[in-house]
């Protein structure tokens, strides 16, 4: 894929990003990078440390300090705090209930953004998250925001962790959803948005494969 060096994928809360981009990227043998995680260890640091969400400086100061890595290995993503693996606690009900408030943090925001731009500097990336086509890769040779309704959204999500969590209502999934989305639209710092020269791609009743082939789309027409 000469042409086309880095993919950006945005998007709200269980809009398919994820899936949506570990498969893409492993069609094209790109590297993959899920942003959230990020954002979702930042968010657990503040609950190990009992900072406090009001202290911006706090939190800006507490990012700087920890140790936050992402690899990617044939068994997804694993993030290491400091030198926990702690990628099974990033997606409790704890850490989604703070990781909004956390991400609005400028301090924050600068730290974990140097360390994405890091991460795509080999290139051959797709990276997602949700102010990766407006300010992370704003240069991204493809950009791509994704879609969906609320509740198809708290469907899949809901399905997703349905055997873990088995008696969460749908419409309670779609209330923590729609309220996440609300935190990170409404925030200065970079908040939830499609670049001006974003591919919208509305995904409800669409399967996954059937997203990334539209996406490899782009990319060709591309070469
Ligand atoms: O994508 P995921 O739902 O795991 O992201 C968790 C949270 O991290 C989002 O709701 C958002 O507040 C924050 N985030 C962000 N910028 C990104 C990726 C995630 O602000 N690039």
């Amino acid at each position: 894929m000469p042409k086309v060096s880095t993919i950006a994928i945005d998007g709200p809360a269980a809009s398919g990003k994820t899936v949506v981009g570990r498969n893409l990227a492993q069609k094209l043998g790109f590297q993959f990078l899920d942003t959230g995680l990020m954002y979702r260890a930042a968010a657990l640091a503040t609950l190990q440390q009992s900072t406090s969400l009001s202290d911006d400086a706090a939190l800006a100061n507490l990012v700087s300090e920890v140790s936050i890595t992402v690899t990617d290995t044939p068994n997804g993503m694993r993030v290491h705090l400091n030198d926990e693996d702690v990628t099974d606690s990033l997606h409790n009900s704890e850490v989604e209930a703070i990781v909004s408030r956390v991400a609005a943090v400028t301090g924050v925001r600068t730290v974990l953004v140097e360390k994405q731009r890091e991460m795509a500097e080999p290139g051959s990336i797709v990276m997602v998250g949700r102010d990766i086509g407006t300010v992370v890769l704003a240069d991204a040779d493809i950009k791509v925001f994704l879609e969906a309704s609320a509740e198809e959204r708290a469907r899949r999500r809901q399905a997703e962790r349905s055997q873990s969590d088995a008696k969460t209502s749908v419409a309670s999934v779609q209330e923590k959803l729609e309220a996440r989305d609300l935190q990170d639209k409404q925030r200065t710092e970079s908040p939830l948005k499609p670049a001006d020269d974003a591919h919208i791609l509305v995904t409800d009743g669409l399967s996954i494969d059937q997203v990334v082939t539209e996406i490899v789309k782009f990319v060709t027409a591309r070469e």
